[in-house]
């Protein structure tokens, strides 16, 4: 969750009143010069998924324009229905970015809670926050994949690392983002390198908002397809393998810059033609290295053939995460946007091949700090998004998602228990067990419980593999009508 470093003002009889806190100016500046936006046309508002009876929070408030820029010609006020159904306001004035945040808000009650505001003609309703006095960690959202005019790439749509991370934070109000710039076909040197450190660094402000050293090292047909890799500290360069390398090699050359435990590789859009992000046994790095696979992202998703949002244009695969998964890959779920507009969670004038909607990742950990997003990212502890903040909190047979467990362990049949909730209506909740769908639900609610007991012998359902040996995996995929979805990370089961 978001920690609010305002408590809000105190009214004479003691009660605590919101206050409103707009971006730094320097920050205002940057994002009304490289993105000034034009008439309001959506109201955006986004709170933590997971907050605490009585403990304050922030609620970041924007109103955009129609490529969901923030707005410079809004002067208007927001009114917010608080939790207590009381109201309270943020305005705006003409001339600057309406981006804003109201510290001070509290929930009274423990449970399922979403806000809605309004601007004029404009209305909004929040993503679902979980209310909970339970020890359970924090949702931490964060976009993985960003590009900026470091890659080199469509520069004409892309902006500079300062805007990356102040839209991340004040614009998109994301926990935690990394650029993930191009390296490979000599599109990085040492200065660009020097120079992606040095402002990833300068926007870290643990616990408030983390970046996450990171960089996409291409691969030739065949090796690997595209992969971006994770660091939990800058080394002196990158490396990279596109001419003659592989994924393998490239973690080995990247072992010679950092311990083992200190960067990670995932893969993305594993279906694009040309890619091959199918990764043969003889190059797959192996669990530790390759802890998670980029599931979805403006480019479409890679889950399975036949998905509802595919790339435009996929290869023969076998690359799907089905397929990966199936072979006994031991990969949890991210999700980014791959944007090519440099706007983190979404929006923006993208290229035309980038056209679904914006992925996100949400990382379960106990504190905000960039150790603790990387290291739960690289323990799977995480699950992937796309359109939306959806909340899903749960667990199968007791484990949290991206664990595994193994079959002595088990006396019950194993029992997937999860509470779902999002911005839009869920319309279906699959539980997919080895690549196949065992159970759905339809709830057509903005929340539900999942409670299912998968009571089949599971001796004759295990898959074994070379990587795995005997295993059976599950997941969950949720889907809403608004298009958006939502992907546990796997647990699994093994001999
Ligand atoms: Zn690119
Ligand atoms: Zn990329």
């Amino acid at each position: 969750m978001k920690k609010d470093p305002g408590n809000g003002g105190t009214n004479a009889d003691g009660t605590m009143e919101p206050i409103a806190v707009y971006p730094p100016r320097l920050q205002q500046k940057i994002l009304a010069q490289e993105a000034p936006g034009k008439a309001p046309v959506t109201l955006a508002i986004v709170i933590p998924s997971v907050t605490r009876p009585m403990q304050p929070f922030a609620v970041n408030v924007s109103v955009l324009d129609a490529n969901g820029y923030p707005s410079l010609q809004c002067d208007d006020r927001v009114r917010i229905e608080t939790p207590d159904d009381g109201t309270t306001e943020i305005a705006f004035s003409r001339g600057k970015p309406a981006v804003g945040c109201l510290h001070g808000i509290r929930c009274n009650h423990e449970g399922l809670l979403r806000l809605s505001a309004t601007c004029g003609p404009l209305s909004a309703c929040s993503n679902p926050t979980l209310c909970t006095s339970e020890d359970v960690p924090g949702i931490y959202w964060g976009d993985p994949h960003v590009h900026t005019l470091l890659s080199n790439c469509h520069p004409d749509r892309c902006r500079s690392l300062n805007f990356c991370f102040t839209a991340a934070r004040y614009l998109s109000a994301l926990d935690w983002v990394a650029a993930a710039d191009h390296v490979s076909n000599g599109r990085c040197d040492f200065s660009k390198w020097k120079e992606q450190q040095t402002v990833a660094n300068l926007y870290d402000d643990a616990p408030d908002f983390v970046t996450l050293p990171a960089y996409e090292a291409s691969l030739k047909g065949g090796a690997g397809g595209d992969n971006n890799v994770y660091m939990s500290r800058f080394p002196d360069m990158f490396v990279d393998e596109y001419a003659g390398g592989d994924v393998r090699t490239l973690c080995r050359s990247l072992r010679d810059r950092l311990p083992k435990d200190e960067f990670f590789v995932a893969p993305h859009h594993t279906t694009r033609t040309g890619k091959h992000g199918e990764i043969s046994d003889d190059i797959y790095p192996g669990p530790e290295a390759m802890p998670v696979l980029e599931i979805h992202s403006k480019w479409g998703t890679s889950e399975y053939r036949g998905n509802p949002s595919p790339l435009k244009k996929v290869h023969d695969g076998p690359s799907y995460a089905r397929d990966l998964l199936q072979r006994g890959l031991k990969l949890g779920f991210v999700a980014g946007t791959d944007s090519h507009a440099t706007m983190p969670s979404g929006g923006g004038e993208e290229p035309g091949h980038i056209d679904r909607l914006p992925g996100l990742t949400a990382v379960r950990c106990r504190a905000l700090t960039r150790p603790s997003v990387f290291h739960a990212l690289r323990q799977r502890q995480c699950y992937a998004a796309s359109g939306e903040r959806i909340l899903l909190h749960g667990s199968i047979a007791g484990r949290e998602f991206g664990d595994e467990w193994s079959f002595s362990e088990r006396s019950t049949p194993p029992e997937i228990d999860v509470l779902i909730a999002a911005r839009s209506n869920i319309t279906r909740v699959d539980v997919v067990r080895n690549g196949r769908t065992i159970h759905t639900a339809t709830p057509n609610a903005w929340h539900t419980r999942l409670a299912f007991e998968d009571t089949d012998d599971l001796r004759t359902v295990w898959t074994s593999s070379r990587h795995m040996k005997e295993f059976i995996y599950y997941y969950v995929r949720v889907s809403c009508d608004s298009g958006a979805q939502a992907w546990s990370s796997p647990v699994w089961m093994r001999g």
